[in-house]
């Protein structure tokens, strides 16, 4: 089959430029499931965060080059290209904006039908596995040996992040046509830490500050829902710094603030009068106003602190002050791809023109979404990046 452009792969950067490129006509997306934007259908807990009010280059990681392009992309560029597109929006209170049903499904099915109104064709259930950049352009061959044959093709096959969605196919099929993929890690992703302590937390979720420790040097703080799990802890601030992961090797510790309102001063001062006060209470009981209850016991256990509150000495009282302002888990590395909601690394920015994404390496190739060397914080940030970068590639084919 002969095409102008072919789009690879049917997610949120290969829908949105798929749709731009439909102007001018002889467009084909090629996907490697039987439906398109599959993914999509997943995010935000089912209800697709697709940008976010507060936009900037430094909620991103990846190549420093992201910053002009993010500074041209505010998310009203997002929102308008999908009220263009049939479907209203609506922000929560921290900026997260989704779609004004809450469904991710109407944000799929708003740039589905989009595609299909603007003469876009598609072929489900084509699995590129190669493609040859010829004078005239490219030819793709599919995983059944089917070729399509396109004067401009677009790779947005996605990353190594949960793996049920893709599989990171696009990075061999870049370096085949000339592109370096720097170091790929999971970001976004709950952390693996060492020993017991969490086993009986399982299930708890509570606030705290969370940082991350690699060497005695503090590399990120956030704040937010912690949720522990047998092994593991996780909750959106969790998942932020994990983003910090990537080339680390061993030695990581995440230290937890289970009650950042206070000083360590201001608590130990509380603990002290709360000892005072109910001296008959039992030890395990001195963080039962102050954190969630399952955790100030299985604090008091980590202490090893026993017998009646009032018998605790200021030496015992400013331990617990300690663990409470700064439990430190050691890292073993994060829960992995599989629970990943991105790849940190990919194709470098330099190789690609940062305003349309056409390569540098290989003329009429573009690259977009999430196979660039580009993650941004939970919030709506990843599908921002997907669909300006989808939009940039498919404004300029269109
Ligand atoms: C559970 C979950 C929840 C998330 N929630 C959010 C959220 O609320 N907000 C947010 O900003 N981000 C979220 N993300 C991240 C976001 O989904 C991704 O950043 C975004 O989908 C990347 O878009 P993409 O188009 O680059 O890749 P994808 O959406 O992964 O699309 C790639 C497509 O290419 C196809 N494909 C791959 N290889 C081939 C091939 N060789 N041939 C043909 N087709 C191929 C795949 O099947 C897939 O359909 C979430 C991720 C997960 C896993």
């Amino acid at each position: 089959m002969d095409c102008r452009v072919a789009v690879i792969g049917a997610g949120a950067a290969g829908l949105v430029c798929a749709c731009k490129a439909a102007g001018r006509g002889g467009v084909l997306l090629l996907e490697g499931n039987d439906k398109p934007g599959r993914k999509l259908l997943a995010t935000g807990n089912g209800r697709c965060n697709l940008t976010n009010l507060n936009i900037s280059p430094d909620d991103y990681w990846g190549d420093p080059l992201l910053e002009g392009f993010i500074k041209s992309w505010p998310s009203e560029r997002v929102t308008g290209m999908f009220r263009e597109l049939g479907l209203l929006t609506r922000a929560d209170g921290e900026g997260r904006v989704y779609p004004a049903s809450l469904q991710a499904a109407a944000a799929a099915g708003a740039l589905v039908s989009a595609c299909r109104e603007k003469g876009v064709q598609t072929m489900y259930g084509f699995r590129a596995v190669k493609i040859v950049r010829e004078r005239r352009g490219f030819v793709i061959t599919g995983d059944k040996g089917s070729t399509v044959r396109a004067k401009y093709c677009v790779l947005a096959c996605g990353g190594l992040a949960s793996p049920g969605h893709s599989r990171g196919e696009g990075y061999s099929l870049a370096e085949s046509l000339g592109h370096t993929v720097t170091e790929l890690s999971p970001s976004l992703v709950g952390l693996r830490v060492r020993g017991k302590f969490t086993r009986a937390l399982k299930g708890v979720r509570c606030r705290a500050g969370a940082a991350l420790w690699h060497k005695g040097k503090e590399l990120s703080r956030e704040s937010g829902e912690v949720i522990f799990g047998d092994g593991s802890v996780s909750g959106i601030c969790v998942m932020d710094l994990s983003a910090h992961m990537r080339g680390l090797g061993g030695g990581a510790e995440l230290r937890l603030d289970f009650l950042e309102q206070l000083s360590v001063r201001e608590l130990e001062s509380y603990l002290e009068s709360f000892a005072a006060a109910h001296p008959e209470r039992p030890a395990e009981e001195l963080f039962s106003g102050a954190v969630n209850l399952r955790l100030g016991r299985e604090l008091m256990k980590l202490l090893g602190l026993r017998g009646a509150a009032g018998e605790l000495g200021p030496g015992q009282i400013k331990k617990a002050a300690g663990i409470v302002k700064g439990l430190a888990l050691p890292v073993e590395g994060t829960l992995g791809w599989e629970h990943a909601q991105v790849t940190a690394g990919g194709v470098p920015l330099c190789e690609a023109d940062p305003n349309t994404m056409e390569s540098r390496k290989c003329p009429g190739l573009y690259i977009c979404g999430e196979m660039l060397d580009a993650d941004g914080r939970c919030g709506g940030y990843n599908l921002h990046w997907a669909f300006c970068t989808g939009a940039a590639a498919g404004e300029r084919l269109g």
